[in-house]
């Protein structure tokens, strides 16, 4: 049986749909991966039909499907979103929300909060608003964001805080998890600049800080700063730079990983995709909602099946060295296909890492590419 066939076979859940329900965002961020169309209050773009949304529901029960997450765009400002919201209730779907906040009025919030064992992650980049609205691109987003947090809690939801940071931020690490703690959040995870989409371009000035800083800052907060709060702190840089205790512990949080065998998008018109890289990357796109069987597109799509029959042996370079592989999965592929148009790269940061003599010995293996193929890969 060809490798093909028997990856056919075998059977992969479709565990989380991911919905990127909105075409467009009340923001303006200027790391954004996504890149949807500015929706201020006279225009509007295209989202996901409630009816679609509850169909394709229904094509991944069989599937497999244990849960769903709602992003964007911005899923708060989906026109319909309280019927979506009683669709996934109803449906006893646990439930997953990134927002950026703004919209989360009270009622919203406790829609949510009535919701399936939901999980919902506020953005907030700063604790000031002139640094938040510099990255989010539009006055007023930090108080709006705030506010949203306050009806979060006031639900009895504990939200976790996202904050990406760089260069601008930097120095609010510490504030950030002393506001989290009084806003009453569950968790704050700080994100890594990715040089995807507008954030290549903050890459490229420099906005983003070196690898160093980050591999400094990520065992710090790993170390230092989660000694001094009861929230759980996540520094989202790959899984070969993390404490052991951080991977395997019972409060382990996936990150560093994205579950892609088990994932699938769907984006705001009802486009099929790996993820939100669809809006961006056309190859990642894989049929339409309505007009392509879910179960066809889950179990034959060609991508797909590459990626299930290369897990995890494919990869090049540094992902092929490292021992962290089999649970990481070379930590995004997306992000490794944006940036190199082939699934199997290594991902930039542990790249650039050996490449500057910082990847962690104790995370090599023994055999696999020499030095000059892991650098020139
Ligand atoms: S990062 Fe989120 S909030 Fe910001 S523009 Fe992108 S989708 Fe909108
Ligand atoms: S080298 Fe690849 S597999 Fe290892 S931690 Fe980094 S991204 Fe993950």
């Amino acid at each position: 049986m060809s490798k093909a066939e028997q990856s056919a076979k075998r059977e992969y859940p479709l565990g989380t749909l991911y919905f990127y329900l909105t075409k467009g965002c009340n923001l303006r961020c200027r790391h954004c991966w996504i890149t949807p169309k500015f929706q201020g209050e006279e225009e509007t773009h295209p989202s996901l039909p409630p009816e679609l949304f509850g169909s394709i529901i229904e094509e991944a029960k069989p599937l497999g499907l244990s849960s769903v997450k709602l992003t964007g765009g911005e899923p708060l400002i989906h026109p319909q979103i309280t019927e979506l919201l009683d669709y996934t209730r109803t449906e006893k779907i646990p439930l997953v929300m990134e927002t950026n906040g703004t919209a989360c009025t009270a009622e919203i919030a406790r829609s949510i909060a009535s919701c399936e064992r939901p999980f919902v992650s506020v953005s907030l980049d700063s604790t000031d608003a002139a640094t938040h609205e510099w990255v989010r691109g539009v006055k007023g987003c930090f108080d709006a964001a705030l506010s949203g947090i306050k009806n979060l809690v006031d639900a009895k939801l504990h939200p976790q805080i996202i904050m990406t940071v760089m260069r601008r931020n930097v120095s609010q690490v510490t504030p950030m998890v002393r506001l989290a703690e009084s806003l009453g959040a569950e968790s704050v995870k700080f994100n890594v600049l990715q040089p995807t989409a507008r954030g290549e371009h903050l890459h490229e000035t420099q906005e983003s800080l070196t690898i160093e800083e980050l591999i400094e800052l990520g065992r710090w907060v790993d170390t230092e700063l989660s000694k001094t709060t009861k929230m759980r702190l996540i520094f989202d840089y790959p899984m070969a730079f993390r404490p052991l205790g951080k991977i395997y512990s019972s409060r382990a949080d996936g990150c560093g990983t994205c579950g892609v065998l088990g994932i699938l998008g769907v984006l705001g018109d009802g486009t099929y995709a790996l993820c939100g890289i669809g809006e961006t990357v056309p190859e990642m796109v894989f049929g339409r909602a309505g007009i392509d069987r879910l179960e066809d597109v889950w179990k034959h799509n060609p991508v797909l099946q590459e990626i299930r029959e290369g897990m995890p042996k494919a990869f090049k370079g540094i992902c092929a060295r490292c021992l962290m592989r089999p649970r990481c999965l070379g930590s995004c592929l997306a992000q490794n296909y944006y940036s190199n148009h082939d699934l199997w790269a290594p991902f930039w940061f542990c790249k650039e890492a050996y490449g500057k003599g910082l990847f962690p010995a104790t995370r090599l293996a023994g055999e696999g590419p020499d030095d000059k193929s892991v650098v020139a890969a």
